[in-house]
Formats: C-alpha cells, sequence, structure tokens
C-alpha cells in the first residue's frame, strides 16, 4: 500500500468505480490533489461497474458506434415507462442532454467502444457497448487518473464522514484493521447502493431477503449511505425498491454478473418448491419480461422457482453457462432438483392437457396458448413430453438498490438545512433521485458518468 498522508488531500473521492473514477479525472485534470478510497481489494477494484456493457447515449445523428439518432424526447419517453412517472424531470432531462457529450469524454479518456453483436442489435441505437466490457471501461480510468496523479488506496472502509457545521471534515477509514482519520477540502461520494448488507436489504423486504444473490460486488453495503442518512442528508427512493431478475440458483451469492442469466422461461414451466406453477411464463419476449421475474420469484416460498423444459425447447434459447440438470423422466428430474416428483408430474399432466394445437414460433408472440389453467400460459405453450427433460433452479439475483441521497443538478448532497457546502455524491448512492422505480437499461452508467463528472468538476471549483 502506498504511504497515505493524513492531510491535504483536495477532493477524496470515496468508492472506485464509474463515477468516482469520473469525479477524480475532472478533479485531478484542473490540478486538483486527488485521493479514491475503495474498500475492495485492487483485483476487485471497479464495483459494480466492472460487470457493465454499455451506457444509454442520446444523439442527434450517428455517433461512434451508435446508429441513427435517439433524441431528448423519446429517451425521456422510455425513461417516463419504465419509472411509471417516478422520476425528477429536470434531474432526468439534464441527464439525457449530457449524456451526449459524455460519449467523446469517454473515448477521450480511455474508454473504447465496439458496435452491438447479434442478440444486442435492437440496442444498437440506443446503447453504446464497451470494447472489453466495464472492466476494461474500469481500467481505462484507473490508467487516466494514475497519469493525472490521482492516488488510490484500495482495501479502504470508509466508515465515518466528519461534518462540523455544514461542512465535511475528513473521514474515518478502516485499513488493515486500523481507524484512520483523513481530511480533505471536499468529498464526492461514489459508493453504490447497499444491496451486499443482507442485513439491510432484510430491514426492507424481511427474512426473504436472505435467499437472495446479488449481481455485483459484495463491497456495497451502504456503510457511508447509512452513515450520511443518519446524519440528516436527505434520502430519495424507497427502500423496497431495487433492480432484481432471476438468475440461475446456483450463481455464487456474489459478483456472478451476467453470464448467470437464464433465457429459458418463456419457453418452459416454472413452478415453485412445492411443484406448482404461478405466473404467466409466456406473457411478452423476454426481453420486455426479464426484470419482473426476480420479484415474482422473491415472492414464492424459500424465494426459489424451477423451469422445466423438454427436449424440443432446450435449443430455442441461449445456452446457460452452468449446464441444467437432466433426466429421462419428470420424476427423476424432480429428484436431481429436490421437488416432489409426483406433484411435479401432476402440474405437467394438467398443464399438457390445457395446451391447444397450432403453431409454434419461438421468435415472435405466437399466441400459443393454454386454455382453462390458472395462471394461463399465453404464448409459447408446447406440451412438455419430449424426452429428456431439463431444468434449472432460479433465484432472485438483485443488481442495486433505489435508495439514495438527494442531489440537486450540481450533485451537491443535501440535507433538511440546505445543502452540504462540500458534499457531492454521483453513481447509484444518488441514482434514486432520477429512477424512482423500474429501470432503463444502460442508464445507470449514463447517471454515472453525468453526475461524476459534475461533482468532480464542483468539487474542484469549490477548492479553487
Ligand atoms: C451484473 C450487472 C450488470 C450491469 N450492467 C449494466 C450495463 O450494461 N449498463 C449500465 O448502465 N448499468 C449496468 N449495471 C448497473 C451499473 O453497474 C451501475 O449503475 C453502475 O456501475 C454504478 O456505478 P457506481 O460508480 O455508482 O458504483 P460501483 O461501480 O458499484 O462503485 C462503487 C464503489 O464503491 C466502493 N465502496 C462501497 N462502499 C465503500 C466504503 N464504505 N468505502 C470505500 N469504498 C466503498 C465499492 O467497493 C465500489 O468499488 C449492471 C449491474 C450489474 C450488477
Amino acid at each position: 500500500m502506498m504511504e497515505l498522508e493524513s492531510s491535504g488531500w483536495d477532493v477524496i473521492v470515496a468508492g472506485g468505480g464509474n463515477a468516482g473514477l469520473c469525479a477524480a479525472i475532472e478533479a485531478a485534470e484542473t490540478g486538483a490533489r486527488v485521493l479514491i478510497l475503495d474498500a475492495a481489494p485492487k483485483p476487485y477494484r471497479g464495483g459494480n461497474s466492472r460487470h457493465t456493457r454499455n451506457f444509454r447515449c442520446m444523439h442527434r445523428g450517428p455517433l461512434s458506434v451508435l446508429t441513427g439518432s435517439y433524441g431528448e424526447e423519446e429517451y425521456y419517453d422510455d425513461l417516463l415507462r419504465v419509472t411509471k412517472g417516478k422520476t425528477d424531470e429536470d434531474l432526468a432531462r439534464m441527464t439525457i442532454r449530457m449524456s451526449e457529450e459524455c460519449l467523446p469524454w469517454m473515448e477521450a479518456h480511455g474508454v473504447r467502444f465496439q458496435p452491438s453483436l447479434s442478440g444486442t442489435l435492437s440496442l444498437s441505437r440506443t446503447n453504446a457497448f464497451f470494447l472489453g466490457g466495464g472492466k476494461a471501461l474500469v481500467n481505462a480510468y484507473y490508467n487516466t487518473a494514475e497519469d493525472l496523479g490521482v492516488s488510490v488506496v484500495y482495501d479502504a472502509s470508509v466508515g465515518h464522514v466528519v461534518i462540523e457545521n455544514g461542512r465535511f471534515t475528513g473521514l474515518e477509514v478502516d485499513i488493515s484493521g486500523k481507524t484512520h482519520l483523513i481530511e480533505g477540502q471536499a468529498l464526492v461520494i461514489a459508493s453504490g447502493g447497499f444491496q451486499a448488507n443482507t442485513d439491510w436489504l432484510a430491514e426492507a423486504w424481511g427474512p426473504a431477503a436472505r435467499n437472495f444473490l446479488i449481481r455485483g460486488t459484495p463491497y456495497n453495503r451502504g456503510r457511508i449511505l447509512r452513515d450520511m442518512l443518519d446524519q440528516g442528508a436527505e434520502s430519495v427512493g424507497d427502500p423496497t425498491q431495487c433492480h432484481a431478475v432471476a438468475i440461475d440458483g446456483r450463481a455464487a451469492q456474489f459478483d456472478a454478473g451476467i453470464v448467470t442469466r437464464l433465457d429459458c422461461v418463456p419457453f418452459s414451466i416454472v413452478v415453485n418448491r412445492d411443484g406448482q406453477r404461478f405466473y404467466n411464463e409466456g406473457e411478452d419476449v423476454w426481453p420486455k419480461r426479464y426484470a419482473i421475474w426476480g420479484r415474482i420469484v422473491a415472492a414464492q416460498p424459500e424465494q426459489v422457482g424451477y423451469a422445466i423444459i423438454d427436449s424440443k425447447a432446450v435449443n430455442d434459447f441461449m445456452p446457460s453457462v452452468f449446464p441444467p440438470e437432466t433426466a429421462d423422466t419428470i420424476e427423476g428430474l424432480a429428484q436431481k432438483l429436490g421437488l416432489a416428483g409426483n406433484a411435479l408430474a401432476e402440474t405437467i399432466r394438467e398443464y399438457n392437457a390445457a395446451c391447444r394445437p397450432g403453431t409454434f414460433d419461438g421468435t415472435d408472440l405466437d399466441r400459443l396458448s393454454t386454455q382453462g389453467i390458472e395462471p394461463p400460459k399465453t404464448n409459447w405453450a408446447r406440451p412438455i413430453d419430449t424426452p429428456p427433460y431439463f431444468g434449472y433452479e432460479l433465484r432472485p439475483g438483485v443488481t442495486f438498490t433505489y435508495l439514495g441521497l438527494r442531489v440537486d443538478r450540481t450533485a451537491q448532497v443535501q440535507t433538511g438545512n440546505g445543502p452540504l457546502s462540500n458534499v457531492w455524491a454521483a453513481g447509484e448512492t444518488m441514482a434514486g433521485s432520477i429512477l424512482g422505480e423500474g429501470y432503463l437499461a444502460g442508464f445507470g452508467m449514463t447517471i454515472g458518468t453525468v453526475f461524476g463528472r459534475i461533482a468532480g468538476q464542483e468539487a474542484a471549483k469549490y477548492v479553487a
């Protein structure tokens, strides 16, 4: 570890993911002395940002790898649809407008883009994909930051923000089992959500939260968020709101990233631990329904579901990272999945009897629907009758939480008594100011880039 100076810092950035790095780079470019503190060890640097693939970007004509155009009104309409209106229009529109100038800024600071691959072509107009994914983006920003003289300390968890008379003066930071006081003139908080803190999740979700898997970093535990809220910072967002999807139940508890997603649900039936179906698996095409299944599975006993398919369906979706369980009989499959064989067999018998003849089309809504069962399956309903049979365990995978710090257009953190004069926040930790509910693919990185840059500029201006 570098020899850490305990004072003399102009800008301290707490959290070294996308938002923190953008802030650090902007501040360092003005000549400020900048320190990044991150709770993770170096190999795990970059938080949830290292799992990302793209960001959503407004553009008036073709821009870098982005095709066509994507204007402010269309972008804002897309946001309104997913948030059901729960957004701050002023902050949202500012973020959207500023996303356009972010793309060239990102390229100028080391990020490389690539055209969408097949399978993501529907996003080629709206979302710019990072060459090498989020990990390459994070590494490029760390290189840029280090070239600018930014100091970085890993394994450094900020536990307390010292605030005196509405001003930040220093941080209490745990490093190698000791608490250090580190002083600076300005603070940027970019420490993500609290989804890796199971106790906090359980406060909002009840004991069910203990069975959730966390798709990203184990270090986003909301330590700074809690400390700031305890000290009177204003909160935004609902503690029970989070982005959660259904992922392979065998995924690691933390950090499994994007590869554990399962795309088999529309072609399967999904049963709970008791072998009972509980939701229309064929409601819509998977990208549109993907995000709701996290909550649906979370509402089942022990927060688990099982997707069952037969050999007719096994090639209709993107292959999974872990192979499915398989058997030549339903009872054999049930045994491998730990389900009661007779209950599963009875559910499948009833479902098969409700399937109607018709033409299956896995590429579009085919209206091949069941009749006379609850819940119905309204598309892609074919009998499960052709062995071998396959099964996947599904569990809720939390992407991030929405409760965060309220900020204004300058990213300044607000309290009941007005703004904190030298504290700014960026990224997931304030994203609830804009995303009250739902999620728009690629918008997390947009919010982090826009507000990270603003926070870094404002902090540097204050210091100057
Ligand atoms: C699997 C997955 C895929 C995703 N894909 C996309 C995508 O393609 N596009 C998109 O826009 N969004 C995506 N997201 C969401 C995206 O990751 C976030 O919106 C974004 O990374 C948030 O950036 P951030 O800088 O705010 O937080 P992070 O990148 O999570 O960084 C926060 C940092 O703070 C550190 N930290 C936490 N607590 C402390 C503390 N007490 N002291 C010091 N440091 C601390 C952490 O170690 C971490 O490094 C995805 C998320 C996941 C999990």
